[in-house]
C-alpha cells in the first residue's frame, strides 16, 4: 500500500497514512481530529523531506521532476 503524507488544514499537523488503492478519502487529523486534511505530493525521493530539490535550487538539469527547473 502506498504511504501518503497529509497536512491538516486546521492545525497544520503533518502525518503519514497508508492508503489502499486509489482511495482518496482523507483521514482525520490524529492531533485535532479535524477532517479537513489535504494530501501532499509524494516526497519519497526528496532528501530532508522538505519538498523536492528543485525548490531549493539544487537540482541538476534533467533531474527536476517537472523538467522545467526555474533555478537551473
Ligand atoms: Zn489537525
Amino acid at each position: 500500500m502506498p504511504l501518503f503524507e497529509y497536512k491538516c488544514g486546521k492545525c497544520g499537523h503533518r502525518f503519514e497514512e497508508l492508503v489502499s488503492g486509489s482511495d482518496a478519502k482523507a483521514p482525520k487529523c490524529p492531533k485535532c481530529k479535524s477532517g479537513k486534511t489535504e494530501r501532499q505530493l509524494s516526497v519519497f525521493s526528496a532528501p530532508g523531506g522538505g519538498g523536492n530539490a528543485c525548490e531549493s535550487g539544487s537540482c541538476d538539469t534533467g533531474s527536476c521532476p517537472t523538467g522545467t527547473c526555474p533555478f537551473g
